[in-house]
């Protein structure tokens, strides 16, 4: 099955609530569908010339809960349709095998969410620290989706593609997709112009293995006080109780998209060398900070935007979430111009305060 549509508004394809359009929207359910879809002569024009402008091709989109539309899109946007979870075979040289994992594929289309709910159902560990995070598994595995101590490239055995290059399937072992924090090779243009995700292999574990060392996750279980050895020893919490309290904590801190149109982080946690850590270190020495590595230290964007004051201000319609600095949201009504003049107001802000320049995890297109 595909729908092609010219014109198309991407209202209900961004989470920031923006009614901007698409010269062409093109969802496709197969890798046949997506290579009829390229090979249609209206897109591989429209395609070849975002190509001579020196743009991407085209841009694939997931649920847009990560991206900002800058204005109307002169090409083509491309959207998976296809879902589905099933259990894959293991076989014997896969990572997955070697540590006794299972693995289960996941097309690309599939909500993320629905994979971390199939997953607490089944009893495979894993995803349930990263439940409730907006979109789906292709742009998971795209962005290296992460929270509370877990990042999906610890659970990613190979991310499937197609390459529109040279028109034939294409996988990555986890180990070619150069992850880092909200990194993979797939956000830089070489690699985002020529492949596109259409399922994407997880290895999850049956023995229980949880990761709980977030301190608001032990809190919201109730188990501040309870030793590693006794929770080795219990059965307790389970694999569902862990993902209703990520839930719960996600829902009390989080703007829902549906009611406040934002992105989730707009900006990226700073990593910096530790020199630079300890000299700002000993001018705030409240400032959060966690350790990366033995020269690297990560410093929370969102106490920096604070320091600057901007948390819960707005900017005309655009404005910085009460509840955490990291997330700018739509007051309403809010254009792409307005969201775009607050970020840089903010990011020359921190450099002004911190010396540190903040970039937006956000993809910013156009
Ligand atoms: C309220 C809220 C909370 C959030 N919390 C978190 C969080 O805790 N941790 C976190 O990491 N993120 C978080 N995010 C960000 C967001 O949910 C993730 O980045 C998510 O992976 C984006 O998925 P999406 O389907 O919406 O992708 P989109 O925003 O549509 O696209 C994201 C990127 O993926 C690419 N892409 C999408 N599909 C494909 C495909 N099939 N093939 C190739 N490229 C593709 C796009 O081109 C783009 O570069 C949050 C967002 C919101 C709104």
């Amino acid at each position: 099955m595909k729908k092609i549509i010219k014109d198309a508004s991407l209202l209900p394809y961004n989470t920031f609530g923006m009614d901007i359009k698409a010269t062409v929207l093109a969802e496709y359910d197969t890798v046949n569908d997506l290579r009829e879809i390229l090979a249609d002569p209206t897109i591989a024009a429209l395609m070849q010339a975002e190509r001579d402008k020196g743009n991407l091709p085209f841009w694939h989109i997931g649920s847009g809960s990560n991206l900002l539309f800058k204005g109307d899109y002169p090409g083509v946007v491309l959207h998976c349709l296809a879902k589905g979870i099933r259990m894959a075979s293991t076989n014997d040289d896969s990572s997955a095998n070697r540590e006794g994992a299972c693995r289960l594929e996941v097309k690309a289309g599939t909500l993320w969410d629905d994979v971390c709910a199939y997953c607490a159902e089944h009893g495979l560990y894993g995803p349930e620290n990263l439940s409730l995070i907006p979109g789906e598994t292709g742009a998971a595995a795209v962005q290296n989706i992460g929270a509370y101590g877990v990042e999906i490239s610890d659970l990613i055995d190979e991310v499937k593609c197609w390459d529109v290059e040279e028109g034939k399937e294409h996988l990555f072992r986890g180990e070619e997709m150069g992850y880092g924090y909200r990194e993979s090779r797939l956000k830089h243009a070489a690699d985002k112009s020529r492949y596109i995700v259409t399922s994407v292999v997880l290895k999850v574990q049956k023995a229980r293995k949880l990761h709980l060392e977030y301190a608001g996750i032990k809190r919201a279980l109730g188990i501040e006080n309870v030793s590693e050895t006794d929770l080795l020893a219990s059965d307790r919490p389970t694999l569902q109780e862990v993902r209703d309290a990520v839930i719960r904590i996600r829902e009390g801190k989080l703007p829902d998209p549906k009611v406040i149109g934002n992105a989730g982080s707009f900006f990226k946690n700073p990593v910096v060398d530790n020199s630079v850590f300890e000299a700002l270190l000993a001018q705030y020495p409240d400032m959060p900070h966690y350790v990366v590595d033995q020269e690297h230290t990560k410093i929370p964007a969102g106490w920096m935007i604070e320091q600057c004051g901007w948390k819960g201000k707005n900017l005309g319609r655009a404005g910085v979430y009460e509840k955490q600095s990291l997330v700018l949201v739509n007051r309403g009504g809010a254009s792409p111009d307005e969201i775009v003049r607050l970020c840089r107001t903010i990011v020359d802000d921190v450099e002004a305060k911190f010396g540190i320049r903040i970039e937006p995890e956000v993809n910013l297109i156009g």
